[in-house]
């Protein structure tokens, strides 16, 4: 058994016990969709423990929150941690916000030892980590690497059809989209706590898992057009049926995920959309849209090659036409070693066992790793559930993940 060192978090449990009853929905329920009431409420609280705190808060043009405690050398450019508070429709209470609450505990943390940082440490908040409302994830730290640009974020929309220029200025944030992009070398470093979001930690007993790769992903939608007709008028001979094609398809690329040599490739068909739909029509059309990840860029995109091969022989055999659009296709990010290093030795100092270990889903680390190293510090949860109302980390969980987080934010930051 290791020894754990007891950090006290009864205030950070509170905060998040506050926190999650900050929501559209009937608590335990979290609902917090960016720019609703809620997520400005939140914002609004959060704001209010960092400036209780003494950090300096600004916000940009669509909401990035950064709360900074000054180091002594303010020239340096800033060491970074946090995460999100937005929140997907019946949620939980604890991802994003754990590293979100628990960066400022970490940093609290340090104030109350008496350290005093050489580079500051800066605490972001990320705008619309999670896609709910204009359908892509990451929105603010997109914008800050400029990974998405002004005119494309221009053109989202949500379900209303309202833009994010309408939303924004709603919730009250003005000024240029241009200059939510951030320079790299704005941030020293980058670090973010969060909840696996997968059983291994917990399956295993492991206090911590050290992000060493997160993947990432690529999504190709899949148009066949076969032809259509009665059910039982049209013999089998002669067939085009788009949804039977569409079936091979589908069993290529789970096959292609299972085979590719490593547990990190995965492969997903989440959408079938089946042209008209009447249980006694052939199909004529099916829509695939298909998402694939992986920590190894080169692997991933050979499973996607194996689909396109897939397709053009379906095409041939079946006499269907087939047509791929790569819809987005980014780069996995390999964690800072750096980073890695301090967090294994703040793991050690605190007592704590650690794993290295891959992130499969993506999260605003991602795209931090366009303008610094990052990486980040998973906590176990139970179950590996998330993006539900019974998510749980426990308190022993939490007090892990920020007493590693504080002691890595000051390697990082003297
Ligand atoms: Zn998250």
């Amino acid at each position: 058994m290791s020894k754990k060192p007891n950090l006290p978090i009864d205030r950070l449990l509170s905060e998040l016990g506050s926190l999650a009853q900050i929501s559209a929905a009937e608590p335990p329920v979290v609902t917090r969709v960016v720019f609703s009431e809620a997520d400005l409420r939140a914002r609004a609280y959060v704001k209010g423990l960092c400036s209780a705190a003494g950090l300096t808060v600004h916000e940009d043009a669509i909401g990035n929150t950064f709360a900074r405690w000054q180091g002594s050398d303010p020239d340096l450019a800033p060491v970074g941690t946090g995460s999100h508070i937005d929140a997907i429709p019946n949620a939980g209470s604890y991802d994003g916000t754990v590293g979100a609450l628990g960066g400022l505990e970490a940093i609290r943390v340090l104030q109350r030892l008496g350290f005093s940082p050489r580079r500051s440490i800066e605490l972001v908040i990320f705008t619309a980590e999670e896609p709910t409302c204009f359908g892509i994830g990451c929105l603010g730290s997109r914008m800050m690497a400029k990974i998405l640009t002004p005119s494309q974020a221009l053109i989202l929309r949500d379900k209303e059809g309202r833009g994010l220029e309408e939303l924004r200025a709603q919730a009250g944030f003005v000024g240029s989209l241009e200059s939510v992009a951030l320079p790299a070398g704005r941030f020293h470093q980058f670090v973010e706590l969060h909840i696996e979001q997968g059983p291994m930690l917990e399956h295993e007993g492991i206090d911590l898992g050290l992000v060493t790769h997160i993947a990432g992903p690529a999504s190709m939608r899949v148009v066949i057009e076969g032809e259509g007709g009665h059910a039982g008028g049209k013999l089998m001979p002669g067939r085009k049926d788009a949804l039977a094609a569409a079936a091979e398809l589908i069993l290529v690329l789970e096959a292609a995920a299972k085979s590719s040599g490593s547990t990190d490739t995965v492969g997903t068909v989440g959408v079938c959309e089946v042209f008209p739909g009447a249980v006694n029509s052939i199909p004529s059309r099916v829509r695939l849209e298909t998402d694939i990840r992986d920590t190894d860029g080169a692997r991933r995109d050979r499973v996607l090659d194996t689909l396109r091969a897939a397709c053009a022989d379906v095409s041939a055999r079946r006499g269907v036409t087939v047509t791929t659009e790569l819809v987005n296709a980014d780069p996995p990010t390999i964690c800072d070693t750096e980073i890695l290093a301090a967090m294994e030795t703040a793991a050690a100092e605190a007592g704590r066992t650690y794993k290295k270990m891959a992130a499969h889903a993506y999260h605003d680390s991602s795209f931090m790793a366009v303008i610094a190293p990052v990486a980040m510090l998973f906590i176990p949860c139970r179950g590996g559930v998330s993006h539900r109302p019974d998510e749980y980390a426990s308190p022993e969980w939490i007090a892990g993940g920020v007493h590693v987080l504080a002691r890595t934010l000051a390697r990082l930051a003297s």
